[in-house]
């Protein structure tokens, strides 16, 4: 899925210095390197901020994992909907959960592709924003007593997350969802396919395709499905949790 306009210009340029300028003792690396890189193909669909340095997630997440994946994997979704977007105006004018819960209407020239992009660019558009350095306080009020009354407490919630996540064949995802009551409940998706291609909301979810943790924990996804929790943000959990109840969930 990636391509080569799609280069990250940082990480393009640490690969320089890990390659050739620390080894024959050059200083900093010349910014024309970093200049030569192409631009990302622009449109309607922009690639995400992450709010936080790629190296803030250490050691639980790596940063050359958080740069390849939040640059290079969401990027090639971002510039593939671009793509589908010039011949394809209502991508862009039409609310992304609408697109995934009505995807088998998409175009049939573009339709595989353009599930596949719109759920990758969702999902990942959500894991960003649930992640941040040092995690933060655990869940709280009405989310904690509905993770109590729905997923039976917080430690039988991570147990049978990760189990859900481990039993994932292949790439997926796993996640909770939340209902528009309150409600929530853990879901296991194949590929970037998401809940919200089955109408139903996003609490938070946690990526265990391959890309998401191999640099650093290699084939030993339960150990990073349970390091995953110390990065998690529940304060921004508990943001969408309200949203979700209130209806202004986007993604
Ligand atoms: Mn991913």
């Amino acid at each position: 899925m990636t391509s080569p306009a799609m280069t990250s210009p940082t990480l393009s340029r640490r690969l320089f210095l890990a390659g050739s300028a620390v080894a024959i003792g050059l200083p900093a690396a010349p910014r024309v390197f970093a200049q030569a890189a192409s631009p990302a193909p622009t449109g309607p669909f922009v690639l995400p901020q992450l709010g936080y340095a790629f190296n803030a997630l250490e050691p639980h997440i790596d940063a050359m994992t958080m740069e390849v994946h939040s640059q290079r994997h969401h990027g090639a979704f971002i510039a593939n909907l671009n793509n589908f977007a010039k011949d394809h105006g209502t991508l862009a004018s039409t609310p992304i959960p609408k697109l995934l819960a009505e995807w088998q209407q998409l175009p049939e020239a573009i339709r595989m592709g353009a599930k596949n992009s719109l759920g990758g660019h969702a999902n990942h558009a959500m894991f960003w924003q649930i992640m941040t350095p040092g995690g933060a306080k655990e869940p709280a009020g009405d989310l904690k007593a509905a993770i109590e009354r729905d997923l039976g407490g917080l430690d039988k919630m991570k147990a049978d997350f990760n189990g859900a996540g481990g039993r994932v064949f292949g790439s997926g995802w796993v996640f909770i969802t939340v209902s528009k009551e309150g409600k929530l409940a853990i879901v296991s998706k194949p590929n970037q396919d998401t809940p919200l291609m089955d109408g139903q909301m996003v609490l938070f979810g946690n990526d265990v395709w391959e890309h998401a943790y191999y640099l650093k924990y290699q084939n030993r996804r339960a150990e990073y499905l349970a390091n995953w929790w110390n990065v998690a943000n529940w304060t921004k959990i508990a943001e969408r949790y309200s949203a979700a109840k209130a209806g202004t969930l986007a993604l």
